[in-house]
């Protein structure tokens, strides 16, 4: 289980990366091919340089070859957003939820009753809120008890956090409060930074707060952490409330490819 979601982290996030540096790298062999192909030509076909000049021209094409599968790659992880009442969605994580804390950690769940539907790829906010409370389990090797609580806000001014201000508006708030370690504000300042880890090798990637920061900045909303050494942590998320109809598209049919892995 836990293998299991260590490597979806890393997959997402080497999806976002992958995407993004195609994208740049696309551009670059993009000029690489053309001055390749202007310098032949201005070259004979029996020119010594010749051949060289079509060796690189070969594996400049390769190379976007290979940049399109990134592409195609990343593709799969663009958001799929529904209509989601998140109680729903956190309730039914609860199971895996409990078996990723552990016996010496209690989690606790509080929704308001009337919280206002969002609009969010319902996966992709799964691994946002395994991200989070894995991160609190990491910081209770003692044991303990972490709290995840809903809340509808009406912001009519904007909000401070810290340094965020979220701007008026009708969201849900989503907290993950630890009784664990907590941060010095060195750590705080560079939790969402990929590959930032205090973790021993193994045992993070330094990618789950990152995702979760992307995953959350596209759909929208806003995530901040409120942290002391031996003060615990909150982990909060604000989504933008969806009064809109629920677009879920159709089931996907499974690929038969992949089904039989
Ligand atoms: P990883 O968990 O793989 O290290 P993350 O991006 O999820 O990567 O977290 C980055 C760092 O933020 C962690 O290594 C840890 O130092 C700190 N951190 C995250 N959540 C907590 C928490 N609830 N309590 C204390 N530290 C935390």
């Amino acid at each position: 289980l836990e293998a299991q979601f260590v490597q979806s982290q890393k997959m997402q996030a080497i999806g976002q990366l992958a995407g993004g540096i195609a994208h740049d790298f696309n551009n670059l062999l993009t000029a690489i091919s053309g001055h390749c192909d202007l310098l032949m030509l201005r070259h004979d076909k029996g020119d010594p340089d010749f051949s060289d000049l079509d060796q690189i021209s070969q594996n400049a094409n390769r190379a976007a070859n290979l940049v399109s599968h990134l592409l195609a790659f990343s593709r799969k992880q663009t958001l799929k957003p529904q209509r989601v009442d998140l109680r729903n969605t956190i309730a039914d994580l609860s199971h895996l939820l409990n078996r990723l804390v552990g016996e010496k950690i209690t989690l606790e769940q509080r929704h308001d009753p009337r919280l206002y539907p969002v609009r969010v790829d319902r996966g992709k906010f799964e691994q946002v809120v395994m991200n989070l409370v894995v991160n609190a389990r990491d910081a209770m090797p003692q044991g303990g008890r972490i709290d995840i609580a809903t809340q509808n806000i009406d912001l009519s001014q904007p909000q401070l956090h810290g340094r965020f201000a979220v701007p008026p508006g009708r969201y849900v708030r989503i907290d993950v409060t630890d009784q664990g370690c907590g941060m010095t504000a060195d750590v705080l300042g560079k939790i969402f930074e990929p590959f930032f880890t205090t973790k021993r090798v193994g045992e993070g990637t330094g990618l789950g707060l990152s995702t979760a920061y992307g995953i959350v900045k596209q759909t929208g909303g806003y995530i901040m952490c409120e942290s002391a050494p031996g003060q615990g942590t909150t982990f909060t998320i604000y989504l933008p409330a969806y009064f809109g109809a629920d677009d879920t598209p159709p089931e996907e049919i499974a690929d038969p490819v992949r089904s039989v892995s």
